[in-house]
């Protein structure tokens, strides 16, 4: 068992001034794999503090010197890949923690190499422009991606030059715990990074309310960035949510069937659905429907459901008993609303007595307004509707609350600049593109505010001064 039970404050492991601690329960084996502290607004207060004495140095470094602290931050990384893949391997239950790894390792990498020639400067006339650190900021994050949606948060905070203080989902929390450690290693100054472990409902709030915090950097739900926006509102504090999302993947008619059931498939069941630009409502053309159910449903069968430390397992349980409940509960309306279950359904797989694993679902004929169409289930559930043509594609796709991101496949170079261009969301993917990490990601709509990654990702930590006369 791994028991964390300090919050990292002001360059030290300290107590928290609670004695509770948090269980962390291995989603596989559904046992305790670790512990945390539950810890309290006080200790809020001091990592706030904390931050705040060291902001201005930290505003003020040189970039060549926060430039090398990532280059550290990437050495020390580096050195503890095993132990972030069991970690998130027993704290997540992803059978792709290397991929865990890799996200952390990019975004850390990305922000370092942004720094060789980002412009924190900009002349006009005789008068100055400079961008510089917002102040401290609290950074509050989701279970699904333990390393990569702290990573990219810390290495824009670092590369601007802005003190943090983290608090990771108490359902995974150990992967912050590690870089944590990893920051110590590095030489990190104290008070730039602050870890602070606990319930949202404490640790965010007191975060979101506290007067010496200037912005809140927040990833999750819905819900929890509604009321860190509320609390922020009080005093002004900038605010970046990155939030939900039901992305929509239009498959056009010149498509290559096996590939487009391929892409489809996968990106609905990657980190076993538990991803926010998930591409959970599949768009296809009545005259590939046959033949794309029939390919997707095979892929879907075919996948090897295990144990996360398990060689070429394709998907792992669920995080948690509640998030179990909640995909089943999405499975059950999807049949009560009357679209077809095509594969999956509601129940663990075949000799899965133990752990927090579900049936990897398809259903056909749903129609947009199904529930299952419009609310995220986080889950590996795809929803496949059917269009008549292109622009009722479009009209599907952004007839959602969300906007993260869209996806869409086919031969005709013109369509798929049509459709990319004519979907509302942050980032649209066509035919696969993966992408870079210097690419802006985030929301319309309801999927967030404000964008993340790259030099972006930079911009949102900043604030603009126009320096007028500095050259005359
Ligand atoms: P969540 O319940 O909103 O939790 C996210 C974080 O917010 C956790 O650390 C949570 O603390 C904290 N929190 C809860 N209540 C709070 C409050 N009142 N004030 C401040 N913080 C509070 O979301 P989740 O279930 O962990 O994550 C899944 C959601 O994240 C999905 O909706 C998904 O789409 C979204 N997501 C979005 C992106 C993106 O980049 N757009 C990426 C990944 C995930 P606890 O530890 O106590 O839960
Ligand atoms: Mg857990």
């Amino acid at each position: 068992m791994i028991v964390k039970n300090k919050q990292f404050i002001n360059g030290k492991w300290v107590d928290s001034t609670s004695n509770e601690t948090i269980d962390i329960i291995n989603p596989d084996t559904e046992e305790i794999f670790g512990t945390i502290v539950n810890g309290t607004k006080e200790d809020v207060d001091k990592a706030v503090e904390s931050a705040k004495a060291a902001y201005l140095d930290f505003r003020n470094t040189p970039v060549k010197e926060r430039q090398d602290l990532l280059t550290r931050i990437i050495e020390e990384y580096k050195k503890r890949k095993q132990d972030v893949i069991e970690i998130i391997e027993g704290e997540l239950g992803s059978p792709d923690g290397e991929a865990h790894y890799m996200k952390g390792l990019n975004h850390f990498t990305e922000a370092r190499n942004q720094l060789d020639d980002f412009a924190f400067k900009d002349r006009r006339g005789d008068a100055l422009i400079v961008k510089e650190s917002i102040g401290v900021v609290g950074l509050v994050t989701p279970w699904n991606f333990p390393t990569n949606q702290t990573a990219v948060k810390l290495a824009a905070a670092f590369a601007t030059g802005s003190p943090v203080i983290l608090k990771p989902s108490v359902e995974t929390p150990l992967a912050g715990v590690i870089l944590a450690e990893v920051f110590e290693a590095a030489g990190i100054p104290k008070g730039v990074f602050n870890l602070v472990n606990g319930r949202g409902s404490v640790i965010g709030n007191a975060l979101s309310s506290h007067p010496d915090v200037r912005m809140m950097s927040f990833t999750g739900s819905g819900n929890a960035g509604s009321k860190i926006m509320e609390n922020a509102s009080k005093d002004f504090k900038r605010v970046s949510l990155e939030l939900g999302g039901k992305s929509p993947y239009i498959i056009l008619d010149d498509v290559d069937v096996d590939k487009a059931a391929q892409s489809a498939t996968q990106f609905v069941y990657d980190n076993t659905g538990q991803v926010c630009d998930a591409a959970t409502r599949t768009l296809i053309p009545e005259s590939i429907k046959d033949d794309f159910i029939a390919k997707a449903k095979q892929i879907m069968e075919n996948l090897v459901i295990g144990s996360p430390s398990n060689n070429n397992v394709d998907i792992g349980p669920l995080v948690s008993q509640q998030q179990y409940e909640t995909v089943q509960t999405y499975i059950d309306k999807g049949i009560q609303e009357g679209a077809t279950l095509v594969t999956g359904g509601t129940g663990k797989p075949n000799g899965f007595d133990k752990g927090y694993y579900v049936k990897p679902t398809i259903f056909s004929d749903v129609s947009n307004d199904m529930t299952i169409a419009q609310e995220e289930i986080f889950g590996p559930v795809m929803s496949i509707i059917t269009y008549k043509d292109l622009e009722e594609a479009i009209e599907i796709a952004n007839d959602t609350v969300f906007g993260l991101c869209g996806y869409v496949m086919g031969e005709d170079r013109d369509k798929l600049q049509q459709v990319s261009l004519a979907i509302e969301a942050g980032s649209v993917v066509i035919n696969n593109n993966g992408g870079t990490f210097d690419l802006p990601f985030g929301g319309y709509k309801q999927s967030g505010l404000g964008r993340e990654w790259g030099d972006y990702g930079l911009e949102e930590f900043l604030e603009v001064k126009a320096l007028k006369g500095f050259y005359a």
